[in-house]
């Protein structure tokens, strides 16, 4: 299959339908037959897009898939320049001799966040605490439309982590710290994958980081779970579980070790309990440059390759050193070290996939869904996700606000795009200011109040004094991703955040603090002094959902998908482990409910809401 270079794809995916189990079966088989070793080494190679010395290596090594990942910027700025991306390494692909098609990966895990914009959704804790599995799935369903705009087959979410320590970096990535809400939110795999692989918007789903990667010692993101297997099966397994029964097509490991042994080069994990004993029939892909880490070196050598290999890893996210790599794995298989009965089974799991995706079919980008990229209704969506986020810890009656008075607005995070959406929002670890279009929190309150109000915003809260109805602080953390948001030290609120509470307050009127974070923050000695706190989480672009609960346009429903640590001292903290807890797993107000003053255990106080 050759296409020339203005070929548009033969037929929208719109005129999809799932091919029959035999049918898929036939043409694997079909392929497989005419199949080299180079051939299937290639489909188990995953190369990221920025480390491809030219297009056509992807032809040359037979690649049979291309990623976006965190680390790999420059990326095309518009979503027509991503399909433009997608198109060109696809026809590489096309051809070859046997024209198999790639697919292409990117982390969409809060929406199609790599590409400008694109809607952001709450990042995961925030729909943790919406427990509303159905919105969760519309989510899925909005974010695969803007991606079959742009080409993109495959994203490597959802992530099914359970934050059990919230100093880890990745707790915002996480539905929740108890298996039962993320359980629940593999309900977003219906919305990724439709009804079935194949589908007009249909894309690849990745439940991940088997397993283990929330429940590391210490909360260290890459760090070793030491549990005993009880607890791995109880507590880790089950949102797995979850989506191999939604049939998830692609699973990737984690970092992460158990009791000393990594999960990358780990065969009971993978082949025993994950293929085996759950049935799991898609794909297992690795973690970037995981399998060349298993040495604890940076580097591949065969052995690491082998023991990925064999322990049951079907495509390996190299993702830079593909000649090196691919030049291994077949030099393995020809020494025997790799059974070709292994190779041959990695590669009937990703052509299944790829046959189920319609990617023979509709090889290249469908355009005729390019606009939904950002489009207003998925605006909408986000935006009562955000609402539903919202999760009300403290409130002595101040909340809701009046829609008439004099409001001041502070805090690093009131009028930040940037922040409000954290990492994995444009770049890897995200950053401040105007990174993608959207409403800042600050916006939706003026949208909201229109002229019936007087809004005035300082950053610091210089410049308040008593003459304001009530003061609204939105404080918290700034952008950070995997790694560099590791805080073994705690998670105080910062400086900046406290002076600016503090001469807000000292203007002697109402203060409403609002925390943009991806985790509890160590609030416990200052909370008492504040009139109420509103957890937004990681709203994502659409911050008028935070005003719509502010001002009581909508009922704060929200519950905390984690528990809320007394102190930062007192992390891992965990729902059922015995501890007191600032605030239990579960706790959300809403308007109805009043604190009794000296309140400082808000569930178990007002008694609601209870998971
Ligand atoms: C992360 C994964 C991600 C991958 C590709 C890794 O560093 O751990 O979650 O899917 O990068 O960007």
């Amino acid at each position: 299959v050759v296409l020339a270079a203005t070929t548009p794809a033969p037929h929208p995916r719109s005129a999809a339908a799932p091919v029959a189990p035999q049918a898929v079966e036939d043409r694997v088989e079909q392929l497989m037959a005419r199949m080299s070793l180079d051939d299937k080494v290639g489909q188990m190679t995953q190369v990221d897009r920025a480390a491809l010395t030219t297009t056509s290596d992807v032809a040359t090594y037979r690649i049979g898939s291309v990623l976006s990942g965190g680390g790999s910027a420059p990326t095309p700025n518009t979503a027509q320049g991503w399909a433009d991306m997608y198109d060109a390494f696809q026809r590489a692909a096309l051809s070859t001799p046997l024209g198999i098609p790639l697919v292409y990966g990117v982390d969409a895990v809060h929406g199609h966040n790599n590409v400008h914009g694109a809607t952001i959704f709450p990042h995961n804790i925030g729909l943790g605490a919406t427990r509303d599995p159905e919105l969760v799935r519309r989510i899925g369903a909005a974010t695969a439309e803007e991606m079959t705009g742009t080409g993109v087959d495959w994203t490597f979410a959802p992530c099914l982590c359970l934050a059990r320590d919230d100093r880890w970096g990745r707790t915002y990535e996480s539905f929740g710290e108890v298996p039962e809400i993320p359980s629940a939110m593999t309900s977003i795999i219906d919305g990724f994958q439709g009804a079935a692989l194949g589908g007009p918007t249909s894309v690849l789903a990745t439940a991940k980081h088997y397993i283990g990667d929330g429940g590391t010692e210490g909360g260290v993101d890459q760090g070793d779970a030491r549990i005993t297997e009880q607890e791995l099966r109880a507590v880790h397994l089950p949102p797995f579980r979850a989506a191999v029964d939604r049939g998830v097509g692609s699973v990737m490991i984690s970092y992460s070790s158990w009791n000393g042994v990594k999960a990358h080069g780990h065969r009971y994990l993978i082949t025993d309990l994950l293929k085996t004993e759950l049935g799991f029939s898609g794909f297992v892909v690795s973690d970037w440059a995981g399998v060349d880490q298993l040495d604890g070196r940076r580097g591949f050598t065969g052995a690491e390759v082998a023991a990925a290999v064999n322990a049951g890893i079907d495509m390996v996210m190299v993702p830079t050193d593909y000649e090196l790599f691919t030049g291994l794995l077949k030099a393995e298989v020809q020494a025997g070290r790799v059974p070709q009965a292994r190779v041959d089974d990695a590669n009937r799991r990703i052509l299944t996939k790829k046959v189920q995706l319609g990617l023979f079919e509709r090889p290249l980008a469908d355009r005729s869904y390019t606009s939904s990229v950002g489009s207003a209704a998925h605006r909408e969506l986000a935006r009562e996700a955000v609402r539903r986020s919202q999760v009300l810890l403290r409130n002595n009656g101040v909340l809701p606000l009046g829609r008439t008075g004099r409001y001041f607005v502070a805090g690093k995070n009131a009028d930040d795009i940037g922040n409000q959406s954290g990492g994995w929002t444009i770049s890897w670890q995200g950053a401040s200011g105007s990174t993608t279009p959207g409403t800042t929190i600050l916006r939706g309150i003026r949208d909201l109040l229109g002229g019936g109000a007087t809004v005035t915003h300082e950053r610091y809260g210089n410049g308040v004094d008593g003459s304001y109805t009530a003061a609204i602080a939105v404080v918290g953390e700034t952008p950070y991703a995997e790694g560099r948001g590791d805080r073994p030290g705690g998670l105080p609120l910062d400086r900046e955040d406290a002076q600016t509470i503090a001469r807000l307050k000292a203007a002697g009127i109402p203060v409403v603090v609002v925390l943009v974070s991806g985790r509890p923050l160590d609030i416990a000695s200052q909370v008492s002094g504040w009139d109420a706190a509103l957890a937004a989480w990681l709203p994502g672009t659409e911050g008028r959902g935070v005003a719509d609960v502010l001002f009581g346009d909508h009922e704060p429903t929200g519950r905390l998908p984690v528990t809320w640590m007394a102190g930062s001292a007192q992390q891992p903290v965990n729902d059922g482990d015995g501890k007191a807890p600032l605030y239990p797993l579960g706790h959300g107000l809403g308007y109805g409910d009043r604190a009794p003053s000296g309140f400082t255990n808000g569930g178990t106080a007002v008694g609601h809401h209870r998971r």
